[in-house]
């Protein structure tokens, strides 16, 4: 059955080179040439088998050419399982050879013998065999061409003339042939120069882009860094990495394959769950190397794993170097395994023709032991590269909050800052209000691409009671939760149930505790799973804190801008901001070319409120006043107290008789005020003066004279009653007149 197949596949592979064989022995012995044609020889018997002969070995050269063709290498399982599939290939190569061999001499046997002008075929024959055929091929080729000019000199007339030709026939046949081969070497080497040279400037520019990164990250501060993204960074670092670990073990390979005159040195490495191994690193002289072969879980390579143990073959059965196509040729071969403290991280393995002895598997041992501190060496590298870059990030995210003034800014600034430490998809601060016992998100920031994880404009400004919610508990305990920052483990709402976070994976509620006191939540949540790791959780921490800090200094420079700007009594404009806001009023109405008017109000005989009621109570009735005021005038117009129990309302955009009836109405609304005291209820009146932009004057000071001057007509025509700078000049104009 076995033999059976065996010879099946022996006869299939080698008839064409058989067959070829075959024709160059009858070419050789004559039975073509140009007598055996002419029917003159003596043992042809007639031109019928001559003639059919040339037929049949132009057949031969087409079918022949057709299978070469059309010819697949075997597998190389097929081919390590049988010789004959392993030589298919050669023997293909031979049959050409042999076959275009034969017809070209069949063809000048025919044309003339050695006479024939047509030999330089042969010779380009040759030079094809030469350059595109394997090397049995070519030696088919060449063997099978010199032997027919051999027998083609011995059948010429004069043996004198036939050797002269076949010297010179010899000559160009071999030449062409070596021609050939030297410049198929001399184009493959130049194309192998040219790819290494290729491949060498990109390593060397990649490598000098990472040092370049190393050097940057390390020689200038974070500020003339251009910033990267944090993914980026990470890429590059262990990109960087990598190219320098390739580098440094062909290196230590290089040396190992110098030092053991091996033929190829080899190093697999154990992928992550150390279960298969990969090559990682090779360099050979051979060029049958497999840059990614499968490396079987059995074998050389896999012995020297299981066992941990050096391995020393004297011969290799062929096929069982997997880094080799087909296997290898059974070759002697020593592998270490490549050990970091008790783990097994891969195999390095050596083979060459001669056996290996024991001093040649501890200098491998040793070239292992150097591939180890290599990518240690560089894991370290990487630790502390991470690390300083980690504190980079860090001192960026610090200084930002440094520089934000107002709460807006610290509370966006902390965003950035948490950013820059950690990739979140939302994130929102909580302020708490000790007083209310109150909870109000103070901003939110939603990731771009992560729109759906939480409604921004929903959890914006959200209230809410102090409730067994996260951000409530974080605040009571000052310490963040959930302990592991991830959702997993907590079962409370956020905030309150109605805020969902359900994609979210990662959750941290941080505490933003100043002077000891927690005065709100900074919150993070990503999709991801396990982001909010114990040192993020701690960097995070700091950054809290920071930002605690840098609030309180923001929300105490809100007030303090509100206590300069604003009057303490009332809550009103006060007098100094009011100049200014009303210069810029004018300014602005004069450029817009738009109207604006001045009102001056003065509570009548306030003198008196406080003599019979007391100064608290006369304090009451400014607070109410005011409130009057605000009431009636518009968000853009200004109402301040400008001294005493006098104020000033700027009414923008209204001419002086619509400015007229809202004094009326302000006028009207403060003396139906009722306010309350010990004594009984009391009401005042007021009186209001009032001057128009531009028509009463186009200065600041000018329309503020007026409108006192119209104040003061109000007061002495008798109070609680308004008088515009116009009616003032009336009534004066009659009054001189
Ligand atoms: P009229 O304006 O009608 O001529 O009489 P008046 O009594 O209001 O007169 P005047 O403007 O001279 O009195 C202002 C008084 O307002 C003097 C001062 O005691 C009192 N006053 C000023 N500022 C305050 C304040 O902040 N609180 C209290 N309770 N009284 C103030
Ligand atoms: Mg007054
Ligand atoms: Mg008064």
């Amino acid at each position: 059955m076995r033999l059976g197949r065996t010879l099946r596949r022996a006869g299939k592979a080698s008839a064409g080179a058989l067959a070829g064989a075959l024709a160059c022995a009858l070419i050789a012995a004559g039975a073509a040439d140009s007598a055996a044609l002419d029917g003159t020889a003596p043992w042809t018997g007639g031109r019928l088998w001559p003639t059919l002969l040339v037929a049949a070995i132009a057949v031969l050269v087409v079918t022949t050419m057709a299978r070469r063709l059309r010819f697949e290498a075997p597998s190389a399982r097929a081919q390590r399982a049988s010789f004959w599939l392993a030589v298919a290939g050669d023997l293909v190569d031979i049959e050409v050879s042999l076959a275009l061999v034969a017809g070209t001499a069949a063809a000048i046997a025919v044309t003339g013998g050695l006479a024939s002008p047509l030999h330089p075929l042969l010779y380009a024959v040759v030079a094809f065999a030469a350059t595109l055929l394997s090397r049995p091929g070519a030696i088919a080729a060449i063997g099978g061409a010199l032997i027919l000019e051999v027998a083609l000199a011995a059948r010429a007339p004069s043996w004198e003339d036939a050797s002269l030709a076949l010297a010179a026939h010899g000559t160009f046949l071999v030449g062409a042939a070596a021609a050939h081969a030297l410049m198929l070497r001399g184009l493959i080497a130049r194309h192998r120069w040219r790819r290494a040279r290729r491949l060498d400037r990109e390593v060397a520019a990649s490598r000098e882009s990472a040092r370049d990164y190393r050097l940057i990250a390390a020689a200038l501060g974070p500020a003339s860094r251009a910033p990267r993204g944090r993914d980026d960074e990470e890429r590059l670092l262990a990109a960087g990495g990598v190219r320098i670990i390739a580098d440094q073990l062909t290196w230590v390979l290089d040396q190992a394959k110098r030092e053991l005159d091996a033929r190829t040195v080899a190093l697999a490495w154990l992928d992550a769950d150390g279960e298969r191994l990969k090559l990682k690193e090779i360099v050979s002289d051979r060029d049958d190397v497999v840059e990614q072969p499968r490396l079987p879980s059995s074998g050389v390579l896999a012995a020297v794993v299981r066992d941990r143990q050096p391995l020393l073959l004297a011969a290799t059965k062929p096929g069982q170097l997997p880094y080799y196509q087909g296997g290898g040729d059974g070759a002697a071969f020593t592998g270490v395994p490549v050990l970091e403290g008790v783990h097994v991280r891969g195999v390095l393995c050596a083979d060459r023709t001669r056996a290996f002895d024991e001093a040649d598997r501890d200098r491998l041992t040793d070239a292992a032991l150097q591939i180890v501190r290599t990518v240690q060496a560089e894991q370290v590298f990487r630790a502390v590269e991470r690390a300083k870059y980690e504190h980079e990030r860090f001192f960026q995210a610090t200084a930002m909050l440094g520089r934000a003034l107002t709460p807006e800014q610290v509370m966006e600034t902390a965003f950035d800052a948490a950013a820059a430490i950690v990739g979140f998809d939302a994130a929102a601060i909580t302020l708490y209000d000790r007083e209310r016992r109150r909870h109000r998100v103070a901003a939110v920031r939603v990731s771009p691409g992560a729109e759906g994880l939480l409604d921004p404009d929903k959890l914006g400004g959200l209230e809410f009671a102090d409730n067994t919610g996260l951000a409530a508990m974080v605040v009571k305990n000052r310490h963040y939760l959930p302990a592991g920052g991830e959702v997993r483990e907590v079962t409370a709402p956020v905030y309150t149930r109605g805020v969902k976070l359900d994609d979210a994976r990662s959750l941290l509620v941080l505490p933003l505790v100043s002077a000891d006191e927690a005065i709100g939540t900074f919150m993070l949540a990503a999709r991801a799973e396990k982001r909010f790791g114990k040192d993020v959780r701690e960097m995070l921490g700091v950054i809290a804190t920071q930002v605690a800090v840098s609030l309180q200094n923001g929300l105490l420079y809100k007030r303090m801008e509100t206590m300069a700007t604003t009057d303490g009594l009332t809550g009103l404009t006060n007098h100094r901001t009011f100049q200014e806001r009303f210069g810029d009023l004018l300014e602005r109405a004069g450029r817009h070319g738009y109207q604006a008017a001045i009102l001056l109000c003065d509570v009548d005989h306030f003198k008196k409120v406080n003599d019979n009621y007391g100064h608290p109570v006369g304090d009451e009735v400014l607070r109410r006043v005011a409130r009057v005021l605000g009431e009636v005038a518009r968000k853009i117009d200004i109402t301040a107290r400008y001294g005493g129990e006098e104020f000033v309302v700027v009414l923008e955009n209204l001419g002086v008789e619509q400015a007229r009836q809202v004094a009326d109405r302000i006028r009207e609304q403060v003396g139906r005020l009722v306010i309350e005291s010990d004594k009984g209820p009391l009401q005042v009146t007021m009186s209001v003066g009032v001057a128009a932009f531009p028509d009463d004057g186009g200065e600041r000071a000018q329309l503020i004279e007026r409108a006192d001057m119209a104040l003061y007509h109000a007061k002495d025509s008798g109070r609680n009653r308004v008088v515009t700078w116009p009616e003032f000049q009336a009534a004066r104009s009659k009054k001189a007149s």
